[in-house]
């Protein structure tokens, strides 16, 4: 209840996120872990003057949001309605509801599903306005010069920005003057952009109201914010007789190899731990097991496939690989160009991403008395 006016809000989730080049669409992608969609609703769920939340979503996506809602235990929310063909469709259904549902509503937000990041300031803003005016819509001012074009495109003219808005959700309305409008808008088969448009053409003022520069629509890949992640590995082989040695997928001619189950490629197990650990996928124990035959003798690069491809499964790209291999001899300098060209292949990964070095422990430690060798490995992930 905002001072004496039931609100209802409605979330315009219908749109089918084509412009993402995503099979999903936009408002149930997650960020940060949690879904775009759910993030919106928890906005007006968390605002006392919220009374009611209606979701508009397509009818793919009905049960998904339901099952949504159930689980965060959104009590706000009283329809999941099923979207129309436009978003002006969409709403009107939407409208219909809270008409036959709740009657004592006297204000409409309208929120774009794909605005999560929408702050409880704009919507008290919006609120307010609505409130004293009746219609309402957060907008912010234009950042960038404006220009016109002229005389067909062959020519431009600046204009004052400062005459210009850019405009957001929510957009807030009187119900009685959002339902005219739209009857309105039926009868005579126009299309508006947005509700305001739509309001505007029946004859009603617009108020203008602070919106926020963070209240951003998510449209396009870019606009999702990047989770990064890094992570750790490191790996110890004790060297051993009549064993090759297999460093980085390279078979490195020394008159002794690493002890192992697979290929015991040091290097390449450093590497995957660190991979799944950025994406806290466990390790490669947890993987490839040594007590499974499978893995007997195995290249460890085909096992770092599997674990591009675990990664691929949880939505993450590799940033960068930096690898430290501690070994007393053989040199491996020579060798490092074509561990960089191995990693870069099976790892679908450009090779200026991935380092390789090689230092000694001057003769210190287990390493230094060329009993084992030994190598860390750090990696970014982003998805
Ligand atoms: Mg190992």
């Amino acid at each position: 209840m905002y001072k004496n006016s039931k609100v209802a809000v409605i979330i315009a989730a219908a749109g089918r996120g084509r412009r993402l080049g995503s099979n999903v669409p936009k408002q149930y992608l997650k960020i940060g872990g949690e879904y775009v969609i759910a993030k919106t609703i928890k906005a007006f769920e968390d605002i006392d003057e919220i009374d009611y939340i209606f979701v508009v979503t397509n009818e793919d996506y009905t049960r998904m949001c339901a099952e949504i809602v159930d689980e965060r235990g959104f009590s706000k929310v009283e329809g999941i309605v099923p979207g129309g063909s436009r978003r002006q469709d969409s709403v009107y259904n939407a409208l219909q509801e809270i008409n036959a549902r709740k009657p004592g509503v006297s204000m409409v937000l309208i929120h774009d599903g794909a605005r999560p990041f929408i702050e409880k300031n704009v919507i008290l803003n919006v609120l307010e306005e609505t409130e004293n005016t009746g219609a309402a819509v957060a907008c912010v001012a234009m950042k960038n010069s404006v220009r016109m074009m002229e005389a067909g495109g062959q020519a431009s003219k600046s204009v004052d920005r400062t005459d210009y808005y850019s405009v957001q959700t929510p957009q807030g309305f009187r119900k009685s003057m959002l339902i005219d409008a739209y009857d309105r808008a039926y009868d005579d088969d126009f299309e508006g952009t947005d509700d305001a448009s739509i309001v505007e053409r029946a004859g009603y003022d617009i108020a203008i109201v602070d919106g926020d520069y963070g209240n951003i629509k998510i449209t396009t890949k870019e606009d999702l914010p990047m989770e990064n992640r890094v992570g750790t590995g490191f790996d110890v082989h004790q060297l051993t007789e009549g064993r090759k040695l297999i460093l980085g997928g390279v078979d490195i001619p020394y008159d002794r190899g690493l002890l192992g189950h697979s290929d015991a490629d040091v290097l390449v197990h450093a590497v995957m731990d660190a991979l799944l650990g950025a994406a806290a996928l466990g390790d490669i124990g947890k993987h490839f097991p040594d007590s499974d035959d499978q893995y007997k003798g195995i290249s460890s690069l085909k096992l770092l496939a599997q674990v591009k491809k675990l990664l691929e499964e949880n939505y993450y790209n590799i940033g960068n690989i930096d690898v430290t291999l501690i070994a007393q001899r053989p040199k491996i300098s020579p060798y490092i160009d074509e561990m960089r060209d191995n990693l870069s292949e099976v790892l679908a990964l450009d090779r200026t991403r991935i380092n390789i070095k090689g230092t000694t422990t001057e003769k210190l430690g287990f390493t230094g008395r060329e009993e084992g060798i030994a190598c860390e490995a750090v990696c970014s992930i982003y998805r």
